[in-house]
């Protein structure tokens, strides 16, 4: 097989035997980043250079009689991650010229074990979108379609991951930027529990929301970078004090006995046939494999979860990007005569329009008289929601559902209708509102192309929605498809 095809845990395998090198591992990736990134459009900054770099030293450190899974593995990180000496520029021009002088702790965790960081990539402007289409830069393609959008926001990680141009890769989750595009490049991807992996060095979009996680072509290699990764920091206080089990004893136990619950409202009778197809023979393997299942489970406020999602988040968002002003980072206008002036025309120019369409009606929802009516209210429901997810756990292990409610639509579809991109959130938005795991799974194709198969679970239970992941891939008989480019 291509080298740019293997999965973390072989390559790794033969990192140990000695079969390949690290150098020949990255440079293969590189090679496979030069021949298709220019129709994908995954990356927006390559660091060569220093990844080849990264590779001789982990080659050293296997010589020198150290093992790990992740040594010498070459990774993709969403440019939203800070990376000493590395652009970050958040898919915006407000920071096309940052360069971070200091290591997020994923970056920092990633380091340690030796994977080697190959550039930063593609992403929607400050994690706002669901395309990838809403960069300051160019848009990414869907490598399985390449007139279709790769999902979003972190649209590149996933495409990297789906096209060969990386062996792994970091991404954020808001509201289902890390779940939705892994489902629409049919890789894995998952957001841990809110407080699971320290977002410090993450550039923040709305904090009570955010959360880091991994994009993959195997559930094993999931498990295996949560280990690097997760942990409690104590630069990010809502980084939560609970151990870390070793995620990757456990994946081959099976469903049997375990309790699959499918919420009602995630399988609307407007669900894409197809998608509803996959999902319903994913139910018949898990009870084939002696699951219980459980449908119509109710999650009544879902349909209130879009209109939450769409106050909190911008609100945070208001507060979260008012450090852009030009003084402190980045792009920064001088030529105006008062300092209020620099400062409109900073914000103005740099941000692209979605940003500034959240930052209106986030200040909007936090203003005095309408605060009450728009994020109180907004918290409120939040709470409501979080509790019909607890009700349904008391019931069941996991809950699985569709990802996205369609496969991957065209570039340019959805661009005008802001309306009709947040719909594609529906199904992973309310996991963020309650703060829970959830994971995309290749769940085959639609017409060509690729859906996932949503696992959302307890908080901190990563490991049984790892299980129920692992038992349905190996069902699926996805393993090794990949995007004819
Ligand atoms: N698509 C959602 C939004 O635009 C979620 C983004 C994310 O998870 N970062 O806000």
């Amino acid at each position: 097989m291509d080298l740019h095809w293997l999965s973390i845990d072989e390559a790794s395998r033969r990192l140990d035997a000695r079969e390949i090198s690290s150098r020949e591992l990255t440079k293969a990736v590189l090679d496979r980043i030069e021949a298709v990134d220019g129709r994908v459009g995954a990356y927006l900054s390559l660091a060569a250079e220093s990844a080849l770099e990264s590779a001789d030293a982990a080659d050293k450190r296997r010589s020198d009689g150290e093992r790990g899974s992740l040594l010498g593995i070459p990774v993709a990180l969403k440019d939203v991650l800070s990376k000493r000496g590395l652009p970050t520029t958040c898919g915006s021009r407000m920071l096309e010229s940052y360069v971070p002088p200091y290591d997020a702790t994923v970056v920092e965790l990633l380091d340690r074990a030796g994977a080697v960081v190959l550039g930063k990539t593609n992403m929607d402007e400050f994690a706002m979108g669901s395309s990838t289409e809403n960069s300051a830069y160019h848009p990414t393609h869907n490598p399985w379609d390449l007139e279709r959008v790769p999902g979003g926001s972190s649209g590149g990680s996933a495409a990297a991951v789906a096209a060969g141009e990386a062996t792994f890769a970091l991404g954020s989750d808001t509201g289902g930027s890390i779940r939705q595009p892994a489902a629409l490049c049919g890789v894995v991807g998952m957001k841990p529990t809110y407080g699971r992996v320290s977002r410090f060095g993450l550039v923040a979009f709305a904090s009570s929301l955010d959360q880091i996680g991994p994009f993959t072509r195997t559930v094993r290699d999931t498990a295996t970078v949560l280990n690097a990764i997760c942990g409690h920091d104590k630069r990010d206080s809502t980084s939560a004090p609970v151990d870390v089990p070793d995620f990757t004893v456990g994946l081959d136990r099976g469903v049997q006995g375990l309790r699959i619950g499918v919420p009602r409202e995630y399988m609307p009778s407007s669900l894409d046939a197809g998608v509803r197809a996959k999902v319903e023979a994913a139910l018949s393997a898990f009870e084939s494999q002696g699951a219980i299942i459980e449908r119509d489970v109710p999650l009544p406020s879902t349909e209130a979860a879009l209109a939450v999602y769409y106050i909190i988040a911008p609100s945070e968002a208001s507060a979260n990007l008012a450090r852009y002003d030009g003084v402190k980072y980045g792009f920064s206008y001088t030529q105006g005569k008062t300092m209020w002036e620099n400062m409109e025309m900073t914000r103005g120019q740099g941000f692209g329009a979605e940003v500034k369409r959240r930052i209106m009606i986030g200040t909007y929802a936090l203003s005095s008289g309408y605060y009450d009516a728009y994020y109180l209210k907004a918290q409120k429901v939040r709470t409501v929601i979080r509790n019909e997810f607890d009700a349904a756990f008391e019931k069941y292990d996991v809950l699985v559902s569709p990802v996205t409610p369609t496969p991957a639509f065209k570039i340019g579809e959805k661009a005008n209708d802001p309306y009709a991109m947040y719909l594609n959130d529906v199904f992973t938005l309310p996991v963020n509102i309650a703060g829970l795991p959830g994971i995309s799974v290749p769940a085959g194709l639609v017409d060509g192309l690729p859906v996932g198969l949503q696992v959302i679970g307890k908080p901190f239970d990563e490991e049984a929605v790892l299980r129920v992941a692992s038992a349905f891939e190996a069902a699926s008989g996805w393993q090794d498809q990949h995007p004819p480019l």
